[in-house]
């Protein structure tokens, strides 16, 4: 089969690999019929994420059928079509069955395109496919369902609900790109008066209008600080979520937020921050950070398969699987490309 394959050094090529094969008698072996890159990813190629070693295959979000199931996989059956989520559960330990499963110590939490082979492929094996992945409904297509293995269920459990938006909240949301757009349609299903968008990129500002934000800042013109303060009587947003995984923007962030607010850190991070506790000790701020755990899936697909949520703008650039590097290449130069999800299918 073919796979991109991770080389270090900013490089990965689709190439010849052996075929996925069952290993683990809960392992479902998935036949990926469409496939997204994340942004994670180019954190990966850029040598942020140390765990990922040269010669794996990259990705972690698929949509496919099951062609094998190992003797202990009860729920899947071959034929099934399934959403492959980015984080594996073993569904026993202590994490798990706190629906904890981004830090599962079971041999789950985030592996597929990390510390094992992943989803850009033809094939991808599966560990714990029962507990691992999601059937799609009928009438889903797979370019909704895509969205909902990672970049659906990241902006609403680590944007949104760990941002605790309520209603009448003004919710920033620092960075438009998709994970920064996942966390501005999500954070709507809370009813907040305002989401407002700021990226230095006008095409992503175009993106965020259409996913929801009624205020859209570029900082290199306007100064968000003062815009928020205007829409707030001064107080400043009571959420801001961090979705660009840069010090500025964390610490930008952190200075929207009124007293009492809430902070979530979505980005992936490569390097540390400034945290001013001169200036926040007295603000009574909660920050939080985290991996998606994956536990709002099920709520998130029976959102879309009943219409509530539309992810397909979500998808801008589809490619066959050959074209894959430069799927790679158009996705990373998302701010002159406009590319926010892209979509690779076989050929
Ligand atoms: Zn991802
Ligand atoms: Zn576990």
């Amino acid at each position: 089969m073919k796979a991109m394959v991770y080389h270090g050094g900013g490089k990965a090529s689709w190439e010849d690999v052996p075929d996925a094969e069952l290993i683990d008698p809960a392992d479902a072996i998935i036949r990926v019929d469409a496939v997204t890159i994340c942004g994670t990813d180019l954190h990966i190629l850029r040598g942020h994420v140390p765990t990922v070693d040269t010669g794996r295959i990259l990705g972690h979000e698929a949509v496919g059928t099951v062609t094998a199931i190992g003797s202990n996989v009860r729920r899947l059956a071959i034929g099934d079509r399934v959403l492959v989520s980015c984080i594996s559960s073993c569904g026993s330990c202590r994490y798990c069955r706190r629906a904890s499963y981004g830090q599962c110590t079971g041999g789950g939490g985030w592996i597929l395109g990390n510390r094992i082979d992943g989803t850009q492929a033809e094939f991808v094996r599966v560990p714990f496919a029962d507990n691992s992945t999601h059937k799609v409904p009928d009438g889903v297509d797979d370019e909704n369902m895509i969205t909902l293995a990672d970049l659906l269920p990241t902006g609403y459990e680590v944007g949104a609900i760990n941002g605790r938006v309520r209603p009448a909240d003004t919710v920033a949301v620092v960075g438009a790109g998709p994970i920064g757009l996942a966390a501005i349609m999500t954070s709507q299903l809370f009813s907040p008066s305002h989401v407002v968008a700021i990226d230095l990129a006008d095409t992503r500002l175009e993106a965020a209008r259409k996913f929801g934000a009624d205020v859209v800042i570029n900082p290199s013109r306007q100064d968000p600080l003062a815009a928020i303060a205007d829409l707030t009587s001064g107080a400043g947003a009571d959420v801001a979520m961090e979705a660009v995984g840069t010090a500025a923007t964390f610490e930008l962030a952190v200075r929207l937020v009124r007293p009492g607010g809430h902070i979530a850190n979505i980005g992936v991070h490569g390097g540390p921050a400034t945290l001013h506790l001169e200036d926040i000790w007295i603000k009574n701020l909660t920050i939080t950070t985290g991996l998606v755990d994956t536990y709002s899936t099920p709520d998130l697909v029976d959102l879309v398969a009943a219409h509530k949520l539309d992810t397909s703008a979500m998808v801008t650039h589809r490619y066959h699987f050959d074209e894959f590097e430069t799927a790679y290449t158009e996705f990373a130069d998302a701010a002159t490309t406009g590319a926010l999800k892209v979509l690779l299918t076989p050929n």
